[in-house]
């Protein structure tokens, strides 16, 4: 035979805290914890809009100083949050490798990461990380 809970004496609790859940708590988890989950949910998302509202204005450097970690760690944050295009994740280490090298051409960085200019350009446009001599025309004086 299976035994099977005793319908009055079977104890459901809380899958967050293990307290003793209310006869009337239909849900798996009690309300101070159901409630805590809500706040946490609602906090994640509000950080998620703030850091894309950073990138939209200023992208990885703005990202990255908004988040206070460097630029690797932002671009990963980027692709893995869905911020940059998921599809982007197989080519973090060239992403990380070409925000590396603000001084190159894009036909230098593009020999170096094996790809062509253009996905260079491209990233580098996506990303904010201007090149070397567009970043020196661009600065004033
Ligand atoms: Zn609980």
């Amino acid at each position: 035979m299976v035994s099977q809970p005793h319908p009055n004496g079977a104890e459901r609790r809380c899958s967050e805290c293990n307290c003793v859940l209310a006869r009337d708590n239909r849900d798996t988890m009690c309300w101070p914890c159901r409630r805590q989950r809500a706040l946490a949910a609602q906090e994640a998302s509000a950080l998620m809009l703030r850091r894309r509202e950073a990138f939209e204005h200023g992208r990885i450097p703005a990202l990255a100083e908004m988040m206070g970690v460097d630029t690797a760690e932002a671009i990963r944050y980027a692709v893995e949050s869905g911020i940059l295009p998921r599809r982007w994740r197989s080519q973090i280490d060239c992403l990380i490798r070409l925000s590396e090298m603000p001084e190159a051409s894009h036909v230098h960085a593009a020999q170096a990461l094996g790809v062509s200019r253009w996905t260079v350009a491209d990233w580098r446009r996506q990303l904010g990380l201007q090149s070397g001599q567009r970043r020196a025309a661009a600065r004033p004086g």
